[in-house]
């Protein structure tokens, strides 16, 4: 299990890729990121989404689904700049963090 303080960052860039993809939705994702081994309840979920729309990563839309209002969320320009600067730091990341996997005196 991922501390806690790690797995929100993990979360969001999930978000913000899937966003990037398609147009993306509650149940939705909690679904992929479950798929992913990550389980999110809504009451953590809704308020992550809202948040990243506050700050402006993304942008809500509703749309009306089988009589009901369904908010989708789409990456915004701001968004696509933070998924490209962490998708650079990721890939540095892995490399250090996994290269080092072959001599690692703690034995991860
Ligand atoms: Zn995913």
């Amino acid at each position: 299990m991922i501390d806690r303080e790690f797995f929100l960052g993990f979360v969001k860039i999930h978000i913000l890729y899937h966003a990037s993809k398609e147009p993306i939705f509650g149940v939705g994702i909690i679904e992929e990121l479950g798929r992913h081994g990550y389980y999110l309840s809504p009451g953590t979920l809704y308020p992550t989404l809202h948040r990243l729309a506050e700050e402006g990563y993304l942008k809500q839309d509703s749309k009306l689904v089988e009589g009901k209002v369904r908010k989708y969320y789409t990456i915004t320009d701001s968004g696509v700049e933070v998924l490209k600067n962490a998708r650079g730091k990721i890939s540095e990341l892995v490399d250090e963090v996994l290269d080092d996997c072959n001599n690692d005196p703690i034995h991860l």
